[in-house]
């Protein structure tokens, strides 16, 4: 099969032809049809995140069909459509799994990282973490759900019942996420690097009230903020324009260090807490959740040999959405959509 590999961090990935990977025990193979990027595959690329697998096959939002069913596999057949997220394995018997917070399993293992992923033509998965597809979302428009949709509505959760939330980093979690708080009657304040107007306008056109740069103020105070974007000195700039008992949660698996600053900003019950990788019960919850919203995702396709450029893309902030590789266009769905 053609893959996409990486040898070793901080280096391109590499187009290959490997063996089809098999099904083992309580696995499925799948044809991939689409893998979205994440900006974890960007941490895990350039080293930013400890011990990938090597040589590793990354990308954790896949889209594929059912091929071949491994032995003990219940309630998935050849030729289903199903969705594989990020978080892959778990022990189901650490303290953290057996008080239902199996995102924080000390012994997790985590597709495109511990285990091969999507950016290949075939997957091998544990069929007890994929999850079904819904209907009506194409492959391509489906992929960005997986992580992006997933930890993004994890991530509100946690925001309670805040009502003006603000959003810093405009990228496929905050396009997808700012259509479910608005859809919950929630107001959004969408914060992006200064002078991506671009940006702004996309997160406009999504409902979001305001959009201007991280580092104005909003016109008024939050009562809550998500951090989507890598940077550590947001921290504290979302702190200043949260109201009091506001919380700011931090979505992303790595960020640069967030510099010191005054208790102040922290004093009045204000909060910050990380969102840590996904439990299944959030992919059930999002995944009915998305097409009563209706979230509609806006992608960049890349053909599966252009991952580096999808990655760059991604990278720079070029990327309006999600970027999604195109892995079998021979569908006649996708044909016609890829132009890179
Ligand atoms: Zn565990
Ligand atoms: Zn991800």
């Amino acid at each position: 099969m053609r893959a996409m590999i990486l040898d070793a961090p901080g280096e391109p990935l590499r187009a290959a032809e490997v063996p089809v990977p098999e099904a083992g025990a309580g696995q499925v193979l799948l044809r991939v049809r689409a893998c979205a990027v994440c900006r974890t595959d960007l941490h895990v690329v350039d080293g930013e995140l400890p011990e990938p697998r090597l040589p590793l096959i990354p990308g954790h939002q896949i889209v594929g069909t059912v091929e071949e069913i491994g032995g003990g596999v219940g309630g998935i057949a050849v030729g289903d459509r199903i969705g594989v997220p990020w978080l892959g394995w778990t022990d189901g018997e650490c303290r953290y799994c057996l008080s239902g917070r199996e995102n924080l399993c000390e012994n997790a293992r985590f597709t495109g990282y511990q285990i091969d992923g999507g950016y290949a033509e075939y997957a091998v998965a544990d069929h007890r973490f994929c999850f079904p597809i819904p209907e009506g979302y194409p492959d391509l428009q489906a992929a960005p759900l997986l992580c992006a949709g997933l930890i993004g509505h994890r991530s509100l959760r946690f925001t309670g019942e805040a009502e003006r939330l603000g959003l810093y980093g405009f990228g496929a979690s905050a396009h997808i996420i700012a259509q479910v708080a608005v859809h919950q009657g929630r107001r959004v304040f969408a914060f992006t690097s200064p002078h991506d107007t671009e940006a702004q306008d996309f997160a406009r056109d999504l409902g979001a009230e305001w959009a201007g740069s991280s580092e104005e103020a909003p016109p008024e105070e939050l009562d809550a903020a998500i951090i989507f974007a890598p940077v550590g000195a947001l921290v504290p700039a979302a702190l200043g324009v949260v109201a009091r008992g506001g919380t700011v949660v931090c979505a992303g698996i790595h960020m640069s260090d967030i510099p010191s600053f005054s208790y102040d900003l922290l004093w009045g019950e204000r909060s910050v807490r990380s969102v840590a990788n996904l439990t299944r019960q959030d992919g059930h919850e999002f995944l009915a959740l998305a097409p009563e919203v209706p979230v509609r995702t806006e992608v960049v396709p890349f053909a599966l040999e252009k991952a580096n450029e999808a990655l760059g893309a991604l990278r720079g902030g070029r990327i309006r959405g999600a970027a999604v590789l195109v892995v079998d266009p021979s569908r006649e769905s996708l044909q016609g959509q890829v132009d890179r």
